[in-house]
């Protein structure tokens, strides 16, 4: 057992998946719940937490880990509310998508006493809700933690250990790093999927019975990355600003260069560009983040990257 009790702040897809894999592994002797609304503390009391609490500052209680896993938004107001309830010692961690906003909401709130190490793990699905989680979600997907200088080693070496006991691989990283370098792998892309179902959406002259009859031919996977929930969404992009219009303006540079390789008829660049990025894709496979199945092994447990 690593921590003897651990409390789950928010109980969707991240929190429960994290109480499925503890549970399955025996990493913990008690996990205590709360989330905002009355419903889903009911699911969450039957499917996966030991005790439900009807607000934030009962549950982190004699904690010895708290985990922050509400919208990014939402971080700050929670860490002010159980900042002063909770145990000397404890850790307290986040699973936000993104990293600089949530130290600058949560940090100012936690006492000197209690270790703040944040982190993201890139697993996720387009899913939310407390019915949503599985144990296997964080196998074989990195975890980021962001620790600070001051960080406890000891505090972190025991967190580490948790999250690769649920499978994880963690990696550290600087909290401007994660930001820039979560652009550019999820951020960017869920805006573009965004725009582009958008497009399809308003284009008359497709029909909507053609969209989903034909939708194979690549759109499905902009629609399930489309899918994904907007509240959560609303806040990535909000307090991950300056990385996401960085990165949208390269893309936007790129997209240009690509409209007049095609206007221009100029195979010889489309066929290099295509290339280059064909070998990105056989990269990932490699690395083992995805499957070289011709539905991106998307029939197994969905697994994308938040
Ligand atoms: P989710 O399934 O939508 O669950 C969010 C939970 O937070 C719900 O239990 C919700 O309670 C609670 N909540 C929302 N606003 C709240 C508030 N103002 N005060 C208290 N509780 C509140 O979300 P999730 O996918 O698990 O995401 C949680 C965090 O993980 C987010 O910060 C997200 O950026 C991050 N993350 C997500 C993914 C992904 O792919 N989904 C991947 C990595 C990291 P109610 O149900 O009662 O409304």
């Amino acid at each position: 057992m690593i921590y003897p009790r651990v409390a789950l702040i928010g109980l969707g897809l991240i929190a429960s998946s994290m109480a499925h894999a503890m549970r399955a592994g025996g990493l913990t002797g008690e996990i205590v719940g709360y989330a905002r609304s009355a419903e889903t503390r009911a699911v969450a009391r039957e499917l996966f937490c030991d005790r439900v609490c009807d607000t934030a500052a009962e549950a982190v209680r004699d904690a010895d880990l708290v985990v922050l896993a509400v919208p990014v938004g939402a971080m700050g107001e929670i860490a002010a509310e159980i900042g002063p309830h909770l145990k000397p010692g404890a850790t307290v961690t986040d699973v936000g998508s993104v990293k600089q906003a949530v130290v600058d909401a949560v940090a100012p709130h936690m006492p000197a006493a209690v270790h703040f190490i944040p982190g993201h793990p890139l697993a996720g699905t387009e899913y939310s809700g407390p019915r949503s989680g599985f144990a296997t979600l964080f196998q074989n997907r990195w975890w980021l933690l962001t620790p600070s200088a001051g960080t406890d080693p000891e505090a972190l070496a025991r967190l580490r250990s948790l999250l690769e006991a649920m499978g994880a691989n963690v990696e550290d990283m600087d909290v401007a790093h994660h930001d820039l370098v979560l652009a550019v792998v999820s951020h960017v892309p869920h805006a573009i999927a965004y725009t582009m179902v958008g497009v399809a959406d308003h284009m008359r002259r497709v029909s909507q019975q053609e969209v989903i009859k034909y939708s194979a031919s690549g759109f499905r996977d902009f629609t399930r990355i489309a899918a994904s929930d907007p509240v959560m969404w609303r806040d990535v992009f909000l307090t991950n600003k300056e990385a996401v219009l960085d990165i949208l303006g390269r893309f936007a540079e790129e997209l240009f260069v690509l409209q007049r390789a095609i206007r221009m008829g100029d195979g010889e660049h489309l066929h290099a560009y295509f290339t280059r990025t064909r070998a990105i894709r056989r990269g990932i496979i490699e690395a083992g983040q995805d499957t070289a199945a011709p539905d991106f092994g998307r029939s197994a447990p969905p697994a994308k990257e938040g």
